[in-house]
């Protein structure tokens, strides 16, 4: 097969060919939110358009179109990660999801003297509910630590895996770093001690083919809007085997089987997870993103942003004074950097006015930081519609600031 036309591609994105600051829009912050193409945006005003009703409720025409657009919406997606759909809950994003896990699986099980394992470079959406969870079982958080390029200290997951963990949680990839974990290698570890794993997916499954059998997890939860698809959707696969131990998270409609004062009873998985009304039109549009990165093919996308990785690295490492976190072999297009003397917000509100956006802050990322011994960095993320002229720009840019700032 010929290589995808890259920049027919990004003309895809509307929001990418608009002005800031009287300057083309560089957008470097895909790792926080990525940009939506027409067909995510189109497959939801559609929806609007000429299908809304609510889910799994009504008999009538418009109620059973929108079933099946949510339904097969998360049929596309379950095949997207090679799950079955029935053990494919959908959530409002990775936050959502790790909370689920905490509150039904952790809660009734953890009791003081357990240990929840986590490591270094996790998002506070995958410390914070762990750490609500010791506090109401009496269990504690241990830390894997990382080696010097950002990677994981794989003899200190060894060492840390002990007896007392009963869970591992762990990202797939690093929002700061860039880092790709070796997830199969640690879950067979994990395994190994009869320790139950949950993987954060976020920042994987925009960049990376992600097959979740292959893994060997218990729970994979990621986030669509980092994945080409709308704000407040995501997704949560567990095992079978948990889905129907779990009691449920939320209560409400759609969850429930049968209703009574005295004692109700609830509704398959993945529904008896999915209380309330859900985001139909956002779960649409998530479907057309998968559909979208589907097309485009995932080993492509990775290795289009292996490439622009590569030629970034390599311009922004030449600039005078300018240092990377997070160098290890085969991580994703995500460059987090300090340039000697410019604090990283500076660095970043005058690059704005460049047109160009990158992050600065500490990336919900507060121990990562702190290992560091910095309270923030700049963090240039890329996507593959991002092009070798703007990680030109990016460089242009920060060699022109850091003259501003010194
Ligand atoms: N984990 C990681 C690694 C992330 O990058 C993010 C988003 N920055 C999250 C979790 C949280 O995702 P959300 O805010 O969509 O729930």
């Amino acid at each position: 097969a010929s290589s995808p036309d890259w920049s027919r591609l990004r003309a895809d994105f509307p929001v990418l060919s608009r002005e800031v600051h009287g300057k083309p829009l560089v957008y470097l912050d895909s790792a926080n939110t990525s940009q939506k193409p027409q067909q995510v945006i189109a497959a939801m005003d559609d929806f609007y358009r000429e299908h809304n009703a609510n889910v799994s409720r009504a008999v009538h025409a418009l109620g059973s179109e929108a079933t099946e657009a949510y339904e097969g919406a998360r049929r596309r997606l379950a095949a997207f990660v090679n799950v079955p759909a029935d053990e494919l809950i959908l959530t409002s994003g990775t936050t959502f999801g790790i909370n689920l896990v905490a509150y039904s699986w952790a809660l009734p099980r953890l009791k003081t003297g357990d240990v929840i394992l986590l490591t270094r470079m996790e998002h506070h959406a995958n410390i914070v509910p762990w750490q609500l969870v010791c506090e109401r079982t009496g269990a504690s958080l241990r830390v894997v630590e990382l080696a010097p390029d950002g990677s994981l200290d794989m003899d200190d997951l060894r060492a840390k895996l002990t007896g007392e963990v009963k869970l591992l949680a762990f990202t797939h990839v690093s929002n700061v770093l860039g880092t790709v974990n070796p997830v199969a290698e640690i879950c067979r570890l994990a395994r190994k001690q009869g320790v139950v794993t949950l993987v954060d997916g976020s920042q994987a499954l925009p960049h990376r083919a992600v097959d979740i059998p292959l893994l060997g997890c218990d729970f994979y939860a990621f986030t669509g809007h980092k994945m080409l698809g709308p704000t407040g959707t995501g997704g949560l696969w567990a095992r079978r085997q948990h889905l129907r131990e779990m009691p449920p998270f939320l209560g409400g409609g759609e969850m429930i089987r049968e209703v009574r004062f005295e004692g109700t009873t609830f509704n398959d998985p993945p529904h008896k997870f999915e209380a309330g009304t859900p985001n139909i039109a956002g779960v649409v549009g998530l479907g057309a993103a998968a559909d979208y990165l589907s097309a485009i093919g995932m080993a492509e996308v990775e290795a289009r942003e292996r490439a622009l990785l590569a030629v970034a690295t390599q311009r922004l490492s030449a600039i005078e004074g300018l240092r990377i976190l997070g160098t290890a072999p085969g991580k994703a297009a995500v460059i987090s950097f300090l340039v000697d003397g410019a604090h990283a917000h500076d660095l970043a509100t005058l690059l704005d006015l460049e047109g160009i956006a990158v992050r600065s802050g500490h990336h919900c990322a507060h121990p990562l930081m702190a290992h560091f011994g910095v309270p923030a960095t700049c963090r240039a993320s890329l996507a593959f519609y991002n092009t070798e002229a703007e990680v030109e720009k990016l460089a242009l840019g920060i060699e022109k600031v850091r003259k501003l700032l010194l």
